[in-house]
């Protein structure tokens, strides 16, 4: 059996804070470990905008977020930094020189210093407050992303949700549904004038019914399998709709997930820092990024890199308390090669 990884700092999160940071910690001979829930590194650039042009990272008029991810695992790779991917980071012990990390994948981590450059911490959908919902999603009859759209041929659908995603996703599947049943709770969807039109023609067509203004109310059927979904009106009047499927679009929450529980200091889903060290209340944890706060705080990369800097400048007493750190610039220490 394997056991703990031992490193100097353990950084929660592979997004493009953590990458930068993890340079930095590699020019102060820090090692360090990047952990992650996600598959891959990148963090918001790259699930979210990889073909996206960001506009304001020094020193590059335009850069797509997941060149701008390539190039920072680039910057790294001299530094050999082991990653744990695909696996959320659930526990934090210990204190300040001695923190032990669990992931969800069973790995341990053993770290002198913690940086948390967790974004907004973990993503997910808005539920909503059904009876006996959960047995639902395990049988996939209540979804929230598409993943596979073939997997909804010839299905009764019910879409809930009056943004761009409903709109989208109820014409695209009226390709090849039985039937889509669209619902909102107002008389009225937010859509561009071109989706809105389009969905008129679908209704014409009989392949989209809109269902308006009604709210969701309780799911009928047996065993995770969906039969009907019932909606009610604002006065509390019912209708059945017949259904095997239903795809609520009610926007993403992030919370911050087990980080709340790691006896840190929190306010509404951001960790508050100490602005010149980035350290959290708690001492020997550092966080930097999207969810770190402070007043003037710009969730931008480009002040995520200058915090990464920062912190690891700050973690250098905590593994080297004998050897006094002495300000050197990049150009007159150099980079090792890349091995
Ligand atoms: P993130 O990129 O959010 O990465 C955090 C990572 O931490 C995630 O991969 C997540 O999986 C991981 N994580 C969270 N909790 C855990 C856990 N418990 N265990 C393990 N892993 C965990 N910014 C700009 O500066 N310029 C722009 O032009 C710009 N355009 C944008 C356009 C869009 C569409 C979006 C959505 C954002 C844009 N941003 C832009 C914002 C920018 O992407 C963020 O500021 C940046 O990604 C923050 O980086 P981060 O490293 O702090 O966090």
């Amino acid at each position: 059996i394997q056991g703990p990884i031992q490193t100097d700092v353990a950084i929660v999160g592979a997004g493009p804070t953590a990458l930068f940071a993890a340079f930095e910690c590699g020019m102060l001979k820090l090692s360090c470990v990047l952990i992650d829930a996600l598959d891959e590194i990148g963090g918001q650039c790259a699930a979210l905008y990889p073909e996206k042009p960001i506009y304001d990272i020094p020193a590059h008029p335009s850069i797509e977020g997941g060149a701008l991810i390539a190039a920072l695992e680039a910057q790294i790779a001299p530094f050999d930094v082991p990653r744990l991917l695909g696996q959320r980071v659930e526990a934090l012990s210990g204190h300040r020189g001695a923190f032990t990390l669990k992931t969800s994948a069973g790995e341990t981590v053993q770290a002198k210093a913690i940086i948390i450059a967790a974004g907004a911490g973990a993503f997910g959908p808005n539920r909503p407050p059904l009876h006996g919902l959960e047995e639902y999603e395990r049988s996939g009859a209540v979804q929230y992303y598409v993943r596979r759209r073939a997997d909804f041929e010839g299905k009764r659908i019910v879409v809930a949700g009056g943004g761009d995603s409903a709109l989208d996703w109820a014409l695209s599947l009226s390709e090849l549904a039985d039937k889509i049943y669209l619902l909102h709770r107002r008389a009225r969807f937010r859509g561009a004038p071109e989706t809105l039109a389009r969905i008129e023609e679908q209704v014409v067509a009989g392949r989209i019914e809109k269902i308006v203004p009604y709210q969701l109310h309780a799911l009928h059927g047996a065993d995770g399998r969906l039969e009907s979904v019932e909606v009610a009106d604002l006065d509390g009047n019912a209708r059945h709709l017949e259904a095997d499927t239903l795809l609520p679009f009610y926007g993403l929450s992030t919370d911050l997930g087990p980080i709340a529980n790691w006896n840190i200091d929190t306010i509404r889903s951001t960790i508050p820092v100490t602005p010149s060290t980035l350290e959290t209340s708690l001492a020997g944890v550092f966080a930097i990024g999207d969810i770190a706060a402070y007043p003037g705080k710009l969730k931008l990369i480009l002040q995520g890199f200058s915090e990464g800097a920062m912190a690891a400048h700050a973690i250098h007493p905590i593994v080297h308390p004998d050897t006094a750190l002495h300000f050197e610039y990049s150009t007159s220490k150099g980079v090792p090669a890349a091995s």
